[in-house]
């Protein structure tokens, strides 16, 4: 998990890096890429209509590691920020 998110941040970095400022969709996807390596490290891969709620302090570290452009929530607000364009969070996607 943390290794995966590592490298995915290195990545996110480089690229915007090259692109020149933070890239709100890359962010997004790297997001959405973790809470799923989230879900099936813990329940294996369930079906398409089943959702997981992952805990907040997963939901931190994520964010933490990728956050929206212009999120400057720290700790539980940033758990909790809904005002910054994140989406599909609490109850994400499997
Ligand atoms: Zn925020």
């Amino acid at each position: 998990m943390k290794g995966d998110l590592e490298n995915l941040r290195q990545d996110l970095l480089e690229r915007e890096e090259t692109e020149g400022g933070e890239l709100a969709e890359p962010r997004r996807a790297a997001r959405y890429m973790m809470y799923r390596k989230f879900v099936a490290a813990g329940h294996g891969h369930l079906g398409q209509h089943i959702r997981v709620r992952i805990p907040l302090c997963v939901i931190r570290e994520i964010r933490m590691a990728f956050p929206a452009p212009g999120c400057n929530c720290k700790g539980l607000a940033l758990a909790e920020c809904t005002q910054h364009g994140y989406t599909g969070h609490k109850d994400s996607l499997v």
